[in-house]
């Protein structure tokens, strides 16, 4: 059994350590921005704050579907635990979605051998009819298979696609698999399916199946779509093989056109040059079969942990430090939406960054382009080898879902990569819960999120500049 606690009560004395130990000295001893990114990444490997704000947040509210009032509940609680960290101009930003709310989502086989199947709707999956879809299944054990099958070729079944995800440290192979979850519907409905299902987009053998969202498009019929838990896909593929396969399929999931979220927003002004931002950002809102923890819960306790320690220090950094809770990132609506509510005002943004993988140790930065040689990246890899991380090779080429508006609009980004070799066996499933996140292994990613968070602020350096040198 791994050591779970941190010690309770030590955020206090830590908060007034830095503020004794950075800057309380007369100017002539004025501490660097190293020594001041050294001491926070020590105070916050050792600080707990953030991991009880995220046992608050999946335990008091619990999951956080986009566009629903859990969503506004969670806002409240996170703007009532940044107000008390010390952050200032805390507020929510609203805009409109739509909401999608699961119904009930039975499945199973009828013929030949009748057996229940474990599954879940997509995320903007329509319903099926209330007495069900019954029809047989054709089953393509690749996309590529469905994609070559000829238009009509399956009027009135089941489309079926059990291609395996590939787990890999960097979680590569969730986005080499994307489209069979995002356009299965519509590929199988342009050849006649009346429904869509896919293995789930996981790497676990257990009967959990995994959410997401899907999208239609505007050439196909809308069929509804639904994941199976990675072993029932198993056993369609050993009963198709057989011959013929018959399933009942009921889905009732209703979207709601007019509902809106918002993104939550708190500053640490900056001392020198306050309209020069750093912008860190996680999503709030997570799926709803589990409670959020890993995805995106972490981010959340991440970003927010950083900033409480970077308000308390005596001189803040010069730059202001803006943390953003997305509302609707499962949903696609909330990076797009900041990015547009902010295109007049995207230039004053210094970098941008994303946490939104977990709560796994984090193992490489990549910095901002063209910023390798730069006192900032050099001096923020040396704070960063005591926790284990290497500065890649490579400049963040992504930095997440919501800041990629921000990144289209020219605003330079930043990423530090973590271990994602286990993060889908139990992303977005019922498993995805507060005691799946080792506290060490957070208080970690705090660490570097703070340390990379107050240099970006205190630092003369121009990533725009940088970015386009290098260009
Ligand atoms: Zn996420």
């Amino acid at each position: 059994m791994v050591q779970k606690r941190l010690a309770r009560g030590g955020a206090t004395s830590l908060l007034a350590l830095l503020a004794l130990t950075c800057g309380a000295a007369p100017a002539a001893a004025q501490e660097t921005p190293a020594a001041v990114a050294g001491k926070l990444r020590d105070a916050a490997a050792a600080d707990d704050w953030g991991y009880r704000f995220l046992e608050r947040l999946t335990s008091e509210i619990g999951p956080r579907l986009a566009g629903t009032e859990a969503l506004t509940r969670a806002a409240t609680m996170a703007q009532r635990e940044l107000s008390g960290a010390g952050f200032e101009n805390v507020h929510a930003e609203a805009f409109p979605m739509t909401a999608w709310i699961r119904g009930v989502e039975t499945g199973e086989i009828v013929a030949p051998a009748p057996q229940h199947l474990v599954l879940t709707a997509l995320g903007g999956s329509v319903a099926t009819p209330a007495s069900g879809i019954e029809a047989e299944v054709a089953l393509f054990r690749t996309w590529a298979d469905l994609l070559a099958a000829p238009p009509q070729s399956l009027t009135g079944k089941i489309a079926v696609v059990t291609q395996r995800m590939v787990r890999a440290a960097d979680g590569g192979g969730y986005g080499a698999a994307n489209p069979i979850r995002r356009a299965g519907a519509s590929e199988a409905a342009k050849r006649g399916a009346v429904a869509y299902l896919l293995r789930s987009l996981g790497t676990d053998n257990h009967r959990l199946p995994h959410a997401g969202a899907m999208n239609y498009a505007d050439d196909a019929p809308r069929v509804p779509a639904a994941a199976l838990a990675n072993p029932d896909a198993d056993q369609l593929e050993r009963l198709t093989a057989l011959g013929p396969v018959k399933l009942r399929l009921v889905l009732t999931p209703t979207s709601n056109e007019n509902a809106s979220s918002v993104n939550v927003v708190g500053e640490v002004k900056g001392s020198e040059r306050p309209d020069e931002i750093v912008l860190i950002g996680a999503h709030l809102d997570s799926w709803d079969l589990g409670t959020g923890a890993i995805d995106d819960g972490a981010g959340v306790a991440i970003v927010s942990a950083a900033g409480r320690l970077i308000a308390a220090l005596p001189h803040h950094p010069k730059r202001t430090l803006r943390v953003v809770l997305f509302g609707a990132e499962e949903m696609d609506y909330s990076g797009a939406a900041y990015a547009k509510a902010h295109a007049d005002d995207a230039a004053k943004i210094a970098l941008a960054g994303e946490t939104d993988f977990g709560a796994r140790k984090i193992y490489m930065l990549a910095a901002p382009a063209g910023s390798a040689k730069s006192e900032f990246t050099r001096t923020l890899s040396e704070t960063l080898v005591p926790l284990g991380i290497y500065l890649g090779r490579d400049p963040a080429l992504f930095a997440g879902d919501d800041v990629r508006g921000l990144q289209t609009a020219g605003v330079p980004v930043i990423s530090m990569r973590q271990n994602g070799l286990d993060y889908f066996d139990i992303h977005h499933t019922a498993d995805d819960t507060f005691d799946k996140i080792e506290p060490q292994e957070l208080a970690q990613n705090i660490a570097a999120w703070t340390a990379m968070a107050y240099l970006a602020a205190e630092t003369d350096v121009d990533f725009r500049a940088l970015a386009t040198a290098q260009r």
